[in-house]
């Protein structure tokens, strides 16, 4: 299970996570991964900006950090019981070793590495703290700092699991206490690991948690038959954005595939890598609300889809993205030409969204982030080749994309058909339609005047 900053706020949100757990212990084994109390992260990578710049506001955010963390510790525990002591004890040394840090990055060159040192912290005195609580309510539990368990890459503030090694670590350290001991529940730190030669502390990207949690899960695959549960704020994946569809429903049941899909056209509910690793190991997944552990409404992701007759699974958008055309009757057929484009876009780390190019061979069109807009316009006109004058380039900043969603949209007959007749009723015009980021989905470029009108006559022909 994997509890959020939101899940780890207070003192009353420590003890709706116990009351959770209580309801699951003794029918599983339970492994809890934990992510720092909320804003506590961001307060740590502050903090290292504020010492790097030898900013005096450096030390009142530790004051701060120590003072929430002591808040709920008191807040929580019986002061004369062995688990408030323990908390204390553990607060005060985390405290003086943040401070320390705090000098040597006086001394040294800043540098990443020490950042992730620095806001790995958080992890650590949230889930203690849980781990102390929780045996302080009789429910037997152990503390698992995760660089002893996890072994990535040392990409420093985005690193990539190791998987193998990984496997290999937790089947030596965590498997034979989860054998012997089947109610004692582990609590593992999220968001932070260990590179597998010198041991320093690496991070897995904000919202690690959520990766650390499927990393956990897929090395235990093998032995246990294993799910994870996120707990959330929200119900589970909803098929399109409440923010601009007026009718919204659950996705109860949803493939890894359709998911990742969904995330990539902005439904952020989990860290995207964590779809991966948990269809790579066959582990389902479910993401219930926090707040109402025991409903029913709730989404599972599986590896397999699931066939309900609804080919479209979601309708989703970007609402706010650019399109560029570049245009030439005589240079875009020849070979090369395309190859040459998306090298320097790519070199540039310009994110391209979609590509489409009319089979007369005379222009490619592509879409990127709004905030590209400028900077793909100087490049093509300051190129050697594209600003040449047998170019012709347009870029419109006011599109959005929407597009639909589902696992067979490709070999399934008449649903651009449907996308278009939809729109085409109801009076929006198709700039460009693409074949989106993958099978799955079937992308059409629209005026942004027409987005929301967009995703609601679709929601409608599609999905009700
Ligand atoms: N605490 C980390 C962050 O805020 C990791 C997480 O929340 O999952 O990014
Ligand atoms: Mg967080």
């Amino acid at each position: 299970m994997k509890f959020g900053g939101s899940c780890l706020q207070d003192a009353r949100s420590y003890t709706q996570t116990a009351e959770i757990i209580r309801i699951y212990i003794g029918k599983s084994r339970l492994v809890i991964v934990a992510s720092a109390m909320k804003d506590i992260t961001d307060k740590l990578i502050d903090f290292y900006v504020k010492t790097c710049n030898e900013d005096l506001g450096c030390e009142s955010i530790l004051n701060n950090i120590n003072s929430i963390h002591r808040k709920l510790i008191e807040q929580l525990m019986n002061f004369e019981s062995i688990e408030y002591e323990k908390s204390i004890i553990f607060l005060k040394k985390n405290i003086e070793e943040l401070t320390q840090l705090g000098h040597v990055i006086k001394l040294i060159r800043p540098s990443i590495e020490i950042q992730d040192l620095i806001i790995s912290y958080g992890e650590k005195l949230s889930t203690f703290i849980l781990t102390q609580y929780l045996n302080s309510l009789g429910i037997k539990s152990k503390y698992f700092p995760s660089n002893e368990l996890i072994l990535t890459d040392d990409n420093f503030g985005n690193a990539l699991p190791l998987l193998n090694d990984t496997e290999a670590l937790i089947n030596e350290d965590l498997v034979p206490l989860l054998k012997s001991e089947p109610d004692l529940t582990s609590c593992i730190t999220g968001f932070f690991a260990s590179t597998k030669e010198d041991k320093k502390i690496t991070t897995l990207g904000r919202g690690g948690t959520d990766l650390t949690a499927a990393i956990i899960a897929y090395s235990l695959r093998n032995i246990f038959d294993t799910r994870v549960i996120y707990w959330k704020d929200v119900k589970g994946l909803l098929d399109a954005d409440p923010k601009i569809s007026k009718k919204t429903s659950l996705l109860k049941q949803i493939s890894y595939i359709e998911a990742k899909e969904l995330s990539f056209f902005g439904t952020k509910v989990l860290h995207p890598l964590c779809l991966d690793v948990s269809e790579k190991g066959n582990v389902p997944s479910e993401i219930r609300s926090f707040n109402e552990p025991d409903s029913d409404e709730f989404t599972t992701i599986t590896k397999e889809s699931v066939e309900d007759g609804n080919v479209i699974k979601a309708i989703t958008s970007i609402y706010k993205l650019s399109m560029v055309t570049l245009e030439s009757d005589t240079m875009i057929p020849l070979s090369g030409t395309a190859s040459k484009l998306f090298s320097l876009l790519g070199d540039n780390n310009v994110n391209l969204v979609f590509i489409s190019q009319s089979s007369s061979e005379n222009n490619i069109t592509f879409g990127i982030d709004f905030e590209d807009s400028k900077k793909v316009s100087f490049l093509l006109r300051n190129s050697d080749l594209f600003g040449k004058n047998w170019f012709r380039i347009k870029i419109n900043n006011d599109i959005s994309l929407v597009a639909v969603i589902g696992a067979g949209v490709l070999h399934t007959p008449g649903i651009a058909g449907k996308v278009f007749t939809t729109l085409g009723n109801n009076n929006i015009n198709i700039l460009a339609i693409a074949q989106g980021s993958s099978e799955l989905n079937f992308t059409a470029i629209i005026e942004r005047k027409d987005c929301v009108k967009a995703i609601n006559v679709l929601y409608d022909a599609f999905i009700i």
